[in-house]
């Protein structure tokens, strides 16, 4: 996707501080952190959302949570824990349409979400 901004991370055409990356998935953090450790985890074929039939083809759910706890490992986050989070349409805030998993953590987190 030429115009997708997280499809240009990917391609290093925008710049990103990289956390974790493998062949199917790039993990970095966010721009915009909501708490000390705030880090987004994308495949890198692009798929729009949560509800897009390209997120569970070729075992990317299993690429997507092994990152996520590769992420968790990498940034200390296992012991006291942290979130994980997919925003999708319109009530949950989704701003980017590539599918993202927040990884949020290095803070007590309210619950339930506001
Ligand atoms: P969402 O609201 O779930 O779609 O989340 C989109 C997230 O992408 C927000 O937390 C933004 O701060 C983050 N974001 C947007 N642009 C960039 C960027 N260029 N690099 C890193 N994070 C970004
Ligand atoms: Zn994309």
């Amino acid at each position: 996707m030429s115009d997708c901004i997280f499809c240009k991370i990917i391609n290093r055409e925008l710049p990103s501080t990289i956390v974790y990356e493998d062949d199917q998935v790039l993990a970095f953090r966010d721009i915009n952190p909501a708490a000390p450790i705030h880090v987004l985890v994308i495949p890198k074929r692009h798929c729009a959302n949560i509800l897009d039939p390209a997120t569970v083809e070729a075992g990317l759910p299993a690429a997507l949570f092994k990152a996520v706890a590769q992420v968790a490992a990498k940034e200390g986050l296992e012991e006291r824990g942290f979130r994980t989070v997919v925003n999708y349409g319109r009530d949950a805030g989704e701003a980017v349409p590539h599918l993202h998993l927040h990884v949020i953590g290095g803070r007590a987190l309210g619950w339930p979400p506001g």
